[in-house]
């Protein structure tokens, strides 16, 4: 994607806008079009959706730079949640009014039924919809999808279809990180590619489902590789829209937390809790330039803080993400803030700006009526 972009004279333009746009340092002036550029988009209502995380496993075989999620079967920390536990939970999450389970896990080869990676995430899902027959089911990162692919060796094709034959509604848009091969051979080198990730999110996408899309920042990163990590976003959904497929739902900021990461790269970065100030320019510059093809904007309050988010939503955002219920991989890293909020909590934030607020579906429906502002 980004060797497309050098190629092509108007993408050219947009790399050059975009850098420049992205060396732009927090201002008011900054903050004050992002606002206005979200008020012409989806105007004043703030979003937020009722969710559970079901983070399955950390069992997995590989090491990212930046994981304190990932373990060793057998190593301190170590868990591999039962169908039983986990259909507990998604029952727990129906009755307090989830719409949605998000459902991921480190890359554990031992997850196999008969023999087989897809027969066992297809299990899981077939266990999770038995117990909760309502909730929509957003589940497996690109990475996960190409891994159960590897571990069967199969066409990612018949991976998607069997998924979406036990229900598989959607598909988050983690593991890009940065779409940058040179950062990503510092940052996650056995994770799959920039390029292989954009070719499973096409594939995703021609199978029918939404994804959302993801930036993981404030490490590594230069701001020419934030350019051409958002402008291939725009590529992907340019293509997803032009073939009238859903695309991506929505763009979340990931702010990069060190405090419980790898020493190496906590070390290289020197910040142990986001750049509050950094995240919330990047969060309208993102705003900026993502335009019209991404409209829904979602800072993570797992990583800013619901201060900081609450925040972001003057920066361009429109969303508060999940209540989420349990979270386990942004905790491990160190995060401060807890792993969950009510949505009373979630609504109250969007009121202190005098926004009005409303439930959604993972899709962006809405969910019975709007919420009084
Ligand atoms: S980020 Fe995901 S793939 Fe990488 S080590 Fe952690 S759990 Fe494994």
């Amino acid at each position: 994607m980004e060797a497309a972009l050098e190629h092509d004279p108007s993408s050219q333009q947009a790399w050059h806008l975009a850098c420049s746009l992205l060396h732009q340092p927090p201002h008011g002036a900054l903050r004050q079009l992002a606002d206005q550029h979200r008020q012409a988009l989806v105007g004043e209502p703030v979003t937020y959706v009722v969710n559970r995380n079901l983070n399955f496993t950390n069992h997995c075989l590989q090491h990212c730079s930046f994981c304190a999620f990932r373990r060793d079967a057998g190593q301190a920390g170590a868990f591999w949640h039962s169908f039983d536990t986990l259909q507990a939970r998604a029952q727990q999450a129906d009755q307090a009014g989830a719409t949605e389970l998000c459902i991921q896990g480190g890359l554990n080869p031992e997850a196999r039924l008969q023999g087989s990676s897809l027969r066992y995430y297809q299990a899981l899902l077939g266990a999770l919809r038995e117990a909760a027959p309502g909730l929509h089911l957003h589940a497996f990162s690109p990475q996960e999808l190409l891994f159960i692919a590897e571990q069967d060796q199969l066409p990612l094709q018949q991976v998607l279809e069997g998924l979406q034959q036990e229900g598989l509604g959607s598909v988050p848009g983690t593991a890009a990180e940065v779409l940058s091969e040179a950062v990503r051979r510092q940052l996650c080198p056995e994770k799959l590619s920039a390029r292989q990730w954009c070719a499973v999110i096409l594939q995703v996408h021609a199978s029918g489902l939404a994804s959302t899309s993801t930036l993981m920042a404030g490490h590594l990163e230069t701001p020419a590789h934030r350019a051409a990590h958002l402008l291939t976003l725009v590529a992907l959904q340019q293509t997803a829209w032009q073939h009238q497929r859903s695309g991506f739902s929505e763009f979340v900021l990931l702010p990069f937390i060190g405090a419980q990461a790898p020493a190496a790269l906590r070390q290289r970065v020197g910040r142990d809790q986001p750049d509050r100030e950094a995240m919330l320019a990047l969060t309208a510059q993102a705003r900026l330039l993502l335009g019209r093809w991404l409209v829904n904007h979602q800072p993570s309050w797992v990583k800013l803080t619901l201060a900081g988010a609450t925040e972001a939503l003057r920066w361009g955002c429109n969303d508060l993400g999940g209540t989420l219920m349990e979270e386990t991989i942004t905790s491990m890293a160190g995060a401060q803030v807890g792993s969950q909020q009510t949505p009373a909590a979630l609504q109250a934030a969007a009121r202190s700006l005098g926004r009005p607020v409303r439930q959604r579906t993972t899709l962006y429906g809405l969910v019975g009526e709007p919420a009084c502002a």
